[in-house]
């Protein structure tokens, strides 16, 4: 197995960078009543869900986030083949040093599926589009391989299919000239809705641990929802306003 690991050394400023604006807000609410927007629209229940998922990155190890970039090639049958020119991103390990104690954490990083997509944007085919439930995904068939989102995704979530492709997986269909990302298991979603277990967390969540949820932010009652109140997270660059549905705790 190959992922690309890539090495952040958490300074004051970038401890800031990534926290952005949710650390911000912290400042503006009186403690115990909200640490942050949970990504809920106003006191309005939606009665669309929005799907996302919450990753403790204190209980997670190396090993937990190589488990989950193999349980997602698993599903969907990508790999990085040697020599390959395709540097496929759907997940990929994270590894955070604080420049100061020298400690080490590691973070899983995948489309954020973001509220407000920049890949969205800027795709002139409308390939690139989001779902009314807040998946993010590439329509392979209208996707004409510009690579715009690419350039437009703040978190390189994104990859490009420079060959052609055997052994592909009907739940993942794929194609050399087209672009591609996380679905957030998509499949899954489509046939569990909210009891749905994508791939990732199926990997490490074994024994009952609960290290990456996923769930509806929009159920104030949702497992999700319910973790966020209670212990908070942080949105990845929050001060760029994207309003990722992935969130992380322990940063
Ligand atoms: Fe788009 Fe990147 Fe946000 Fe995913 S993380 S929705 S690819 S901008
Ligand atoms: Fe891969 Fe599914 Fe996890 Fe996304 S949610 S990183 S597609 S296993």
């Amino acid at each position: 197995m190959s992922t690309e690991l890539d090495n952040i050394e958490l300074r004051p400023a970038r401890r800031q960078f990534l926290k952005g604006a949710a650390a911000l807000a912290t400042t503006l609410i009186a403690p115990g009543v909200m640490l942050y927007k949970t990504g809920q629209a106003s006191s309005d229940i939606a009665s669309t869900p929005r799907w996302g998922l919450l990753i403790d990155t204190n209980a997670l190890s190396e090993a937990d986030i190589d488990a989950c970039v193999s349980a997602c090639q698993r599903e969907h049958g990508w790999k990085v083949e040697p020599g390959s020119k395709t540097d496929a991103q759907w997940i990929r390990k994270v590894k955070l040093t604080d420049a100061e104690s020298g400690h080490q954490r590691f973070l899983p990083m995948m489309c954020q599926h973001c509220e407000d997509p920049p890949c969205v944007d800027v795709c002139p085919t409308g390939a690139s589009f989001k779902r009314a439930d807040g998946i993010v995904l590439v329509n392979k068939h209208t996707c004409i391989g510009c690579r715009y989102c690419m350039m437009a995704c703040p978190y390189k979530a994104r990859s490009f299919i420079h060959e052609n492709l055997k052994d592909q997986l009907p739940v993942a269909p794929r194609g050399k000239g087209t672009v591609e990302s996380c679905t957030l298991c998509v499949h899954r979603v489509d046939r569990d809705g909210a009891n749905a277990v994508p791939a990732c967390a199926e990997a490490v969540n074994q024994g009952g641990r609960k290290t990456i949820l996923f769930g509806d932010l929009n159920d104030p009652q949702s497992g999700i929802s319910r973790r966020l109140r209670e212990l908070g997270a942080v949105r990845l660059r929050a001060d760029m306003g994207l309003n990722p549905g992935v969130r992380y705790q322990g940063l």
